[in-house]
């Protein structure tokens, strides 16, 4: 028996392993990770990590013992080039070699380079040695500049800012994280960048961009910018490769059914390199959130452990920035039609997408509470009024204890 082997060490790789033990796997698991950590949360990567200067590792998701106790051979710092499904046998970049009996595919994503963009004062943030040597650099820094305003961006900006940085964030949107939070909320949270520190430059054409031994130069259809740091937050890029050399279905992520199956039989598949078709959505559809991928493992593990586990996980992601938290559930379009609860000035409101009465998705600033019951709510059947969803004296909680109307 050779067992079944979890390529990627991310929440998706540590989730499957965990769930094949759980769901009663006795045969050999094995973990493979292209980093020498074992898996670790990202998310904190772009936050806390860059604030403390006394940190010298990311937080695991599950600690050594954890794999020990569990019987479960992790095996870091081999890239896997080669999936040898015919013989099944992985191929590692050293020349390693594993065979497995079924595969669990968890590659994640890797953050969108710009052609030309590279060298020592340029900085991508996806894994921990970029974090790592991000925070080496920041420390000779004066004036940092952050190329595009979406998550990663905004979140470093920030970070910057606290750390009494001169940050100027060059935005192609007309605000900060546009694309997610629409032009409403995200002139909320760019009026919050300005407020404390942070110049943002938004609707900007990015003309050029130049690297030299002292500084970074970027300009734009407006004007020139010049620093000492350029943070690259161009977005992610799914790892397909490994899938689609190996002839299995891609689809702008790993194509997988709601029981995270690939099109090749005994291939599983997790993670932000997925695209999933949802239990409850029903369609495909691809994500890129801690939970979301640590659930998608789970469900890949247990059901390469012989489990019928359906995937039905409402979309949910968070961002810290400053002292706000931002939250997102379910679906929604933030420049469609939406209710307010709460008051944008005092920053402290949710966004509603409502259908038929019926709440679909909502998007929050320092409202986790209101999130926390839309992420119970989202595939719900009850109905709540618009006047009740403004009401900031109607508990949300009781929409869920009253019968479902049909
Ligand atoms: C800086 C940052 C901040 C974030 N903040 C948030 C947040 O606030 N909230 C939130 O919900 N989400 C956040 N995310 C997203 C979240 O971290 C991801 O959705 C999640 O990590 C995806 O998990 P995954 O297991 O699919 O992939 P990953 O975490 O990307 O892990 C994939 C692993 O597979 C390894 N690998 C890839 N290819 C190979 C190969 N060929 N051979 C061997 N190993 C390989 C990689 O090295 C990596 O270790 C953030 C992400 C980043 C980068």
């Amino acid at each position: 028996m050779s067992g079944i082997v979890v390529v990627g060490g991310g929440p998706a790789g540590a989730a499957a392993v965990g769930a094949l033990r759980a769901g009663g796997y006795d045969g050999k698991v094995t973990l493979v990770s292209a980093e020498q950590q074992l898996p670790y949360e990202r998310p904190e990567l772009s936050k806390e990590y860059l604030l403390d200067p006394l940190r010298q590792s990311a937080a695991p998701i599950y600690e050594a013992d954890w794999y020990r106790e569990r019987n479960i051979d992790t095996v870091l710092g081999e890239r896997i080039t080669d999936i040898g499904l015919p013989d099944r046998t992985l191929v590692a970049e050293s020349g390693v070699r594993l065979s497995y009996d079924q595969l669990i595919l968890a590659p994640g994503a890797r953050a969108r380079r710009t052609p030309g963009l590279a060298g020592e004062r340029v900085h991508y943030v996806r894994e921990f040695t970029d974090a790592h040597r991000l925070r080496e650099a920041l420390a000779g820094a004066q004036h940092p500049i952050v190329l595009g305003g979406g998550f990663i961006g905004s979140e470093v900006a920030g970070v910057l800012a606290v750390l009494g940085k001169r940050v100027t964030v060059v935005e192609r949107r007309h605000s900060l994280m546009e694309r997610v939070l629409g032009p409403t909320m995200g002139g909320v949270l760019t009026d919050v960048h300005r407020a404390n520190g942070a110049d943002v430059r938004t609707g900007r054409v990015i003309v050029a961009t130049e690297t030299t031994r002292d500084s970074v130069v970027v300009r734009t259809d407006r004007e020139t910018v010049e620093g000492d740091l350029l943070i690259v937050g161009g977005g992610a890029e799914p790892n397909v490769g490994l899938a689609d050399a190996a002839g299995i279905a891609v689809r702008g992520g790993i194509l997988v059914d709601g029981r995270a199956r690939t099109s090749a039989p005994g291939v599983f598949a997790a993670g932000d390199a997925v695209s999933i078709r949802h239990g409850l959505y029903g369609r495909h559809l691809r994500a890129e959130h801690r939970d979301w991928a640590f659930e998608m493992g789970r469900i890949a593990g247990a059901n390469a452990a012989g489990g019928h586990d359906e995937f039905t996980e409402v979309p949910w992601y968070w961002s810290d920035q400053y002292e706000h938290s931002i939250q997102m559930a379910g679906e929604i379009d933030p420049a469609g039609p939406t209710v307010l609860r709460g008051s944008m000035d005092d920053l402290s409101f949710t966004l509603f997408a409502v259908e038929d009465g019926r709440v679909r998705g909502a998007i929050s600033m320092n409202r986790p509470r209101d999130i926390l019951a839309v992420r119970k709510l989202v595939f719900a059947e009850h109905r709540v009024t618009d006047d009740e969803l403004s009401d900031l004296h109607f508990d949300l909680r009781r929409v869920l204890r009253a019968p479902a109307a049909i």
